[in-house]
């Protein structure tokens, strides 16, 4: 034997002992079922084999049993492929298809160890999401021997189906062994991962994550512990987590001002609804839900957010009352920067058609329209600006109006006429219709009652927002004739009550929002924390 055989022995008699060291934690026997089908997947079927002789070597609380998938027991458990491992089935609920190889190896034993010990290992903050999954989660996780990042996403799954056997099952899936899996699943990289067959994370995740992605049956990005508080003290309590309100939290909390977001629904507001966005400084282009995630990280590092959570109640006072569905907050300042919604046309097409040639935003997607043909839909001066922000970047615009006149200003009708840009009156656009993008348009004159089609390579529509004004009235803050929150330099009727963002009117942007956000925030740092200053 020369000197190199005898290192290689000399290595693995020690790396057994750690293994054995570390299997002598085991508390409990694991039974350990394999089902084979002979010459299906042979080298797969052999090489489990081979792994568990290896393990059962190392501790004797491996307790073995083979059948064949013809084997009734096979039936009763639903099992199909070659080679499946089932662990401990009286307690848990974990299958592995296909065999321990490379990188496997390190999930095996983290197998063994969680099920023989019964100990998940979670954190509390996982502990904590996985408390409220209340509905069966069947979990896959593609996985392969020659991927690092698997065995984390799988221990990630094994934590879970070993802290709540009751309502978690996994498998985790080999996708050289169980190649039709892979490809039903579309799982070409690994590791991936699904719950209930929705796929919820490309790659590896942190333990958190995992868990609010299988609770939420969605992919998330970025994990926010969840309070128990029933009451909160601080100086600012921001209403809405969109641009506006997450960047008043930084400028807030970064001027000293002990501040919350609170968001009743998605983190980002309309922003998180926008697939693609060009006209934010510094990202030529961005995903919408990127952008989000880039705010809310940055926000995070300041401010505590209470996502999942509408405000309902203000009662203004010293301090000021914050009711939300959960908690209650007690404030100094309190910022609204609850957002607006564009309205619809509700025509047949609309919304099948909604960032694929139907838009809302002029200034956001013009550019991809330069041109072409489109119909822009409107009377006011958001419609008149809007068809004269297109002309003048080269779009083919109509401007489209049911009235026989504008209700836009003489100035932007003047303008609009002296630019040359055609205006359909008495018209109506009654439908919008495409392939895979829009194509035509079907105008409705009221005045003749005359239909026509009309190519088309989009339709904007500017006919108004709503802003979300409830809460603001419900506390009796004063309105403008246009519904949005009226205030001077964000401050409303009410003393401590600010305004911020598309709900306090104005242009309707990201960047516009967190500037107004940035300058609410910095007035209400002069109101609270200045006074002070200017007593001392
Ligand atoms: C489809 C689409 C595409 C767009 N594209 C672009 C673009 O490309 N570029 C651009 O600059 N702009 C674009 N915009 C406009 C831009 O997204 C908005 O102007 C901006 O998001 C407004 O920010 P905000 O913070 O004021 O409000 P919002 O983004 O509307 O956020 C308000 C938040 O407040 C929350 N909220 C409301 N009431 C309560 C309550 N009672 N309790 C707790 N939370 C509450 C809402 O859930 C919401 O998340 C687009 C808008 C849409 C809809």
């Amino acid at each position: 034997m020369n000197q190199a055989n005898q290192m290689d022995e000399a290595q693995l008699r020690q790396a057994q002992m750690e293994l054995s060291r570390i299997l002598s934690g085991l508390k409990h026997e694991v039974p350990i079922y394999l089902f084979t089908r002979g010459g299906h997947n042979e080298v797969f079927n052999d090489a489990a084999r081979q792994a568990l002789r290896f393990f059962r070597q190392l501790t004797d609380k491996i307790v073995l049993r083979e059948y064949d998938l013809s084997h009734e027991m096979a039936q009763q458990m639903g099992i199909v492929h070659s080679p499946t491992l089932v662990f401990d089935p009286d307690r848990y609920n974990v299958r592995w298809l296909g065999a321990p190889l490379g990188e496997e190896g390190r999930i095996f034993l983290e197998v063994l160890l969680r099920v023989g010990t019964g100990n998940s290992d979670l954190n509390e903050a996982s502990l904590g999401v996985l408390k409220k999954i209340d509905q069966p989660r069947n979990l896959k996780v593609f996985v392969s021997a020659s991927c690092p990042y698997c065995p984390q996403q799988a221990l990630n799954a094994l934590k879970a189906a070993v802290a709540k056997p009751d309502l978690i099952a996994l498998e985790i899936i080999d996708i050289q062994a169980n190649a039709d899996l892979a490809d039903q699943y579309g799982a070409q990289s690994v590791p991936q991962t699904f719950a209930n067959d929705v796929l919820t994370a490309l790659g590896a995740q942190t333990e958190e994550l995992f868990m609010s992605s299988i609770d939420k049956l969605e992919q998330q990005t970025i994990f926010i512990p969840e309070s128990d508080a029933t009451e909160v003290d601080c100086q600012l309590v921001i209403i809405g987590g969109g641009p506006a309100g997450l960047t008043a939290g930084i400028y807030a909390a970064r001027s000293g001002l002990k501040s919350v977001v609170v968001e009743k629904g998605v983190l980002g507001g309309q922003v998180a609804l926008t697939p693609v966005v060009e006209n934010y400084p510094g990202m030529k282009e961005v995903g919408g839900k990127t952008l989000v995630d880039i705010m809310v990280t940055h926000a995070l590092e300041y401010v505590q957010i209470f996502p999942g959570e509408e405000v309902v109640d203000i009662t203004p006072g010293d301090p000021h009352i914050i009711q939300t569905s959960r908690r209650k907050f007690r404030a100094q300042a309190v910022l609204l920067a609850t957002g607006a919604s564009h309205r619809n046309l509700g025509v047949p097409g609309e919304e099948r058609f909604s960032g694929r040639g139907v838009s809302y935003c002029a200034t956001c997607d013009g550019p991809l329209f330069r041109g072409k043909k489109v119909f822009l839909v409107g009377g006011g001066n958001s419609a008149a600006t809007e068809a004269l922000y297109l002309h003048n970047t080269g779009v083919a615009v109509t401007l489209v109006h049911r009235r026989d006149r504008l209700k836009a200003q003489d100035v932007l009708v003047k303008q609009l006429i002296d630019n040359g840009v055609p205006i359909l009156f008495n018209t109506e656009v009654k439908e919008i219709r495409g392939e895979n993008r829009v194509t035509e348009v079907v105008l409705y004159n009221n005045a003749t009652d005359q239909s026509a089609p009309q190519p088309a390579d989009g339709v904007f529509l500017a006919i108004g927002y709503d802003p979300a004004v409830d809460l603001a009235a419900k506390v009796g803050l004063e309105l403008t004739d246009e519904g949005y929150v009226k205030h001077d330099n964000f401050r409303t009727n009410i003393p401590g009550i600010y305004v911020a963002g598309d709900v306090a009117g104005g242009f309707k942007q990201i960047v516009t929002a967190a500037g107004y956000g940035s300058e609410a925030a910095l007035a209400i740092f002069e109101d609270i924390i200045d006074p002070y200053w200017k007593k001392e």
